[in-house]
């Protein structure tokens, strides 16, 4: 059959055109990724392996984008290619397309460069009018199998390409069924499929106002463009928005042909992953349908089996797949993702492409690879996402709570654990509502019968998905498990109720309304009435992401310190990895029960005595808090210590005082109610004293160094017990390295003259201790000043560390909470522009999450390079929250900072992002 096959009409029309539009599968490559799309350079890459694939041909990535260019019109040339392929295809398969004796079907799918798994369109059957069935009914010899693949047609392509309401052809559908008494469409005898098929076609003329298209071309042509088009639907959109996909790179279209999976026994259709994407297991996981084309599987309608199950209902055909699979692994030395359709005993291969997997499995399967020779230790490093190794640290449910769960009678139902990790939050019935409800802040569990594209805007917000049907590749979980998000899938125990908003538990009379909470442990597949608290993962057992930590520390340069203000969040950070504190605020350690009314006492004081015997008293437990901070980062074994920076206080004295509003509303009311005297007085005076100090913009006000230049004495007694602290555990052979920094520094004058109050301090312990405490001293650079003038800064300073939260708020003049809350998620999300359905992005992330590179990180680049020039010995970290964002990381690599200091949890994430930064630049260098 193959013999002779020529392509001299393709590559005429190729010279006819301004550019080469359309692929053979024959003509391209796995390389190919950016031109074909995913789908398209995989299948090219297995055809030219060798392996079994219907033979098609796939419109380029570059034609979709000449779509849109030119206001929706196929670019010159395009058609004509595309005609050319498909006569090269019908000498592949030996079929005529439009042939009434022997028609070849298509199918018309999309596929862009990176898999966006049931976002875009795809039609099957295409090529089927009432002529070729017939065709296909002689050949086949079936009548039922021709009519029923011609009544999907003529549904999918109404619903894809013609945009009529599929519940039309659903109500029919239920309507022959009650009539023929039988419960699957399967089941449906060929003579009804035939009225049936007229009546479709009645609906989608009446629906679309126009008859239904019976000239094949003419369906391939409409086919073309609605997959072009489906580029740009919403939640295609809204998955690349979510995914960091950029909005230009336009989809491939692969028309490939036919092969049928319904078409008895002893043909089926199945996707499968190469190991198992829950746990990274080496084995075959997924499944498949006997008798069943491909959407069967993925939409979740029938529960299908798995696939280790083929070994027995098709033995020869699991044998040559299992080879295919271990082939194809081997060869993108990655675990792939297979779709493939057996017809009458016939392998054929539909698709392979990278699996997506959750974060343990992406953990174990980059370090098994490495211990399989598959890829190098550098490979494995670049491949995990760093925000999975985030996942991997996630909350998990408390076994004793959930023990306490299951005996309270509140398992309700087990289903298939689709994707891992726990969650709990109030059980809702429809995307839209849960969008509005989790973008509002209430965690919310999706509950469906079953999910499909359109439910993405939902489960993106959503905390957990429980769905009654489907499989582990049904949407459902292939969505959850791209998000990190946990999932309960095909979970046969509840029916839900769309309508009624509600789902019943089956052989009980328990019932969970919209709003009531619920929790899921996607770990396992259970379901729970009620909230089931979640506690830490226990990173010691983490094994492989330890070994794959281990290898990433071999390959940064940055450092990986981390914000920790108590001795438990220390202990942690280091367990975590961490190789220093670079912030710990102090503030906390003021606003703890017992000694917020000496603080307070300290603030009101107006004598210089009084606030100096306040201070007295808060001394002791600051030293005690220091100490426990120092002890947890020093090596046991060695003595040595980590280095630990100290940030001396830094937030506005109203902080740590009643509100003037609650105190005003109390004195009113003891002064109507009469009586109190004392009590009274006492607000008053507390009243008198908040009032003034009031401020009209307290961020900007009396805070960081400024309130040491004016309380000198604060700074004092905080130094000295930093210092003292350090000096009774250097007596016990402990080697500190304690730093203290200064925050919000503007001028060099503010820097210098605390510097001079310290070295005093410290001169002072010095002469008491009878030896010397080495410390550093240093500062934030976090204010649009500082880093304009750290030329003359960094000669005061043995360290600057970069505090981008408020370097961000200032350098663009945002009040973190009041844009947050106000605008800038509409800055960041798009906003809307009347008469039009664009919505006009201001900003392209949250950069209190991101760091601003063209901003606030051109002020942080500057302070690099001056600060190092006026003082060659000058440490440079960060400890803004960007210091855990894996693209922040990036950049402090790129400008070379010494470290990145972020929350414990994210030191692993940083760590891994240090490391991919330096890979990713040393490749960039080469
Ligand atoms: C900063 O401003 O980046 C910082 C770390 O300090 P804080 O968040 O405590 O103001
Ligand atoms: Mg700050």
């Amino acid at each position: 059959m193959t013999q002779q096959i020529t392509h001299a009409g393709l590559d005429e029309a190729v010279k006819q055109s301004p550019r080469k539009w359309v692929y053979l599968f024959t003509e391209g490559n796995a390389k190919m990724r950016d031109l074909l799309g995913g789908k398209g350079a995989g299948v090219a890459e297995m055809t030219n392996a060798g392996l079994p694939v219907p033979p098609g041909f796939t419109i380029t990535t570059e034609a979709c984008n000449a779509y849109y260019d030119s206001g929706k019109q196929f670019p010159t040339g395009l058609w004509e290619q595309a005609l050319a392929a498909l006569k090269v295809v019908e000498q592949q398969t030996g079929k005529g397309f439009g042939d009434k004796k022997n028609p070849l079907l298509v199918s018309v799918r999309s596929g862009a460069k990176f898999s966006m798994p049931g976002m875009m369109d795809t039609v099957l059957n295409l090529g089927i009018n009432d002529e070729t069935v017939q065709g296909l009914v002689a050949l086949t010899g079936d009548e039922r199998f021709a009519y029923d693949a011609y009544r999907r047609f003529i549904q999918m392509f109404s619903k894809i390409v013609l945009d009529t309401d599929p519940r039309d052809f659903e109500e029919v559908l239920d309507k022959y069924k009650e009539k023929a008494g039988v419960k699957t469409d399967a089941e449906i005898p060929a003579a009804d499929l035939k009225k049936l098929v007229g009546e479709f076609k009645q609906i989608a003329e009446r629906q679309s106002g126009e008859p239904f298209p019976t000239d094949v071309y003419q369906q391939l042509h409409k086919a073309i463009e609605a997959v072009f088009s489906s580029w740009n639907n919403k939640r295609a959109i809204d998955y690349r928005n979510f995914n960091k996909i950029s909005h230009d790179l336009g989809t491939g279209v692969n028309v490939q042909s036919m092969v049928f999976g319904n078409m008895g026994n002893n043909s089926g259709t199945g996707v499968a992953f190469t190991r198992d994407p829950s746990t990274g297991e080496k084995q075959l996981y997924g499944e498949y349908l006997l008798n069943a084309q491909g959407e069967d599987v993925v939409a979740g309608i029938r529960t299908p089996s798995k696939i280790s199950r083929l070994a027995q209902d098709l033995p020869e055909v699991y044998q040559q797949f299992q080879q295919i699979a271990q082939r194809l692994e081997t060869h993108y030395r990655d675990m792939q993702d297979l779709e493939f359709t057996v017809e009458k005993g016939h392998l054929y291969m539909l698709q392979t492409r990278s699996a997506k997997r959750n974060a343990g499995a992406a953990v174990k399967v980059a370090v098994d690879m490495v211990e399989e020779g598959l890829i190098s230790k550098e490979e494995a490093v670049k491949r995990v996402d760093p925000t999975q190794v985030y996942q991997l640290l996630l909350p998990r449910f408390d076994d004793a709570e959930k023990e306490r769960a299951k005996k309270a009678g509140r398992l309700l139902a087990k289903g298939l654990n689709a994707s891992p990790g726990a969650a709990y939050g109030k059980a809702i019935f429809d995307a839209d509502k849960a969008e509005q409800l989790g973008k509002a802040g209430t965690p919310v569990v999706l509950v469906r019968p079953e999910t499909s594209p359109d439910d993405v805007h939902g489960m993106l917000v959503a905390k957990g998905i429980l769905t009654a049907r489907g499989g582990a590749t049904s949407h459902a979980a292939v969505v959850a498990r791209g998000l990190g998000l946990p999932c309960v899938a095909g979970c046969e125990g509840i029916r839900v109720s769309e309508a009624e908003h509600l789902f019943r538990v089956v052989g009980s009379d328990l019932v969970i309304k919209e709003g009531d909470d619920i929790s899921i442990d996607g770990a396992t597949g259970e379901v729970f009435a009620g909230i089931i608290k979640t506690v830490e993962a226990d990173f010691d057992k983490e094994v492989d992401l330890k070994k794959l930590l281990s290898w990433a520390d071999g390959f940064r340069k940055l450092g990986v310190w981390a914000n920790a203000d108590y001795p438990r969040d220390a202990k942690r950070a280091v367990t975590f990895g961490a190789e220093g504190i670079g912030l710990c605020r102090t503030e906390h350690m003021f606003m703890e029960q017992e000694r917020l009314p000496i603080v307070q006492k300290m603030i009101l004081a107006k004598t210089k005595e009084e606030r100096q015997a306040a201070l007295d008293q808060l001394l002791p437990f600051q030293r005690s808090d220091f100490k426990g901070i120092f002890s947890s980062m020093v090596d046991p074994k060695t003595g040595e210590g980590y280095p630990v920076v100290i940030r001396l206080i830094d937030p506005p004295l109203h902080e740590f005082l009643p509100s003037y509003e609650e105190l005003l509303v109390d004195v009113t009311r003891l002064e109507t109610q009469g009586g109190h005297e004392k009590e009274l007085a006492e607000k008053r005076e507390m009243l008198e004293a908040v009032g003034s100090m009031r401020e009209m913009n307290p961020m900007l006000g009396l805070r960081g160094c400024r309130l040491g230049l004016l309380f000198p004495e604060i700074n004092v007694m905080q130094t000295r017990a930093i210092l003292e602290a350090a000096a009774e555990l250097a007596k016990e052979g402990k080697k500190l390295q304690p730093k203290i920094m200064i925050p919000l520094v503007g001028h060099v004058n503010e820097l210098k003259e605390v510097r001079r109050q310290l070295e005093a301090v410290a001169k002072e312990i010095a002469g008491e201790s009878g030896g010397s405490i080495e410390y550093k001293f240093g500062t934030m650079i976090e204010l649009p000043r500082a880093a304009l003038t750290a030329g003359q800064i960094a000669p005061v300073a043995e360290f600057f560390s970069f505090g981008t939260n408020d370097l961000t708020q200032t350098t663009f003049g945002f009040s973190r909470d009041d844009a947050e809350g106000k605008f800038l998620l509409k800055y960041v999300d798009g906003l809307e522009v009347p008469g039009s359905k664009d919505k006009v992005k201001i900003l392209p992330v949250n950069p209190f999450q991101t760091l601003d590179r063209d901003g606030v990180g051109q002020l942080v680049q500057m302070a690099v390079e001056n600060g190092r020039k006026a003082n060659p010995k000058l440490e440079l970290g960060i400890c803004g929250e960007h210091g855990g964002d894996p693209d922040s990381i990036e950049f402090c690599h790129i400008i070379g900072l010494d470290y990145v200091s972020c929350s414990p949890f994210r030191v692993p994430v940083a760590r891994l992002a240090a490391a991919q930064a330096a890979l990713s630049r040393g490749e960039k260098d080469k």
